[in-house]
């Protein structure tokens, strides 16, 4: 990938660190102080039914975390295009791979643009995971 096109993916980057962000804050908050002003309409029926605010709290939270992942994820994307290695494949690169073959596609990039898998390898993991 050239400078111009990794340029690109890193205001991507920055963009979408920024809303996730801006939505851990407001998640925090809501989580922390237990306040969830007018959007508890948008809470599952079912979640309420439960009952317990620890439970609601600990849901909240768990939300925070996978935005957090995201962000470390972002981060860690950010850095790969410093070094430039963004855009390819970490598991085909350890697999030995060609970095010519390694590479992410760029469908894939633009829907996540920290990718650090191929939508093959990605398969794969998932299989692997269940
Ligand atoms: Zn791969």
């Amino acid at each position: 990938m050239n400078k111009k096109e990794a340029a690109k993916y890193k205001d991507m980057l920055i963009l979408l660190k920024a809303r996730v962000r801006g939505d851990v804050e407001q998640l925090t908050d809501e989580a922390l102080t237990g306040h969830d002003g007018a959007s508890g309409a948008n809470s599952p029926t079912h979640i309420a039914e439960l009952g317990t605010d620890a439970y609601e709290q600990d849901f909240a939270l768990r939300f925070v975390e996978n935005d957090q992942e995201v962000l470390a994820e972002i981060e860690a994307a950010l850095e790969r295009i410093e070094e430039g290695t963004y855009g390819v494949c970490e598991s085909c690169k350890e697999a030995g791979r060609a970095p010519s073959k390694s590479q992410i596609r760029k469908t894939r990039l633009k829907a996540i643009p920290y990718a650090r898998n191929c939508i093959e390898c990605e398969r794969k993991r998932e299989e692997l995971s269940i």
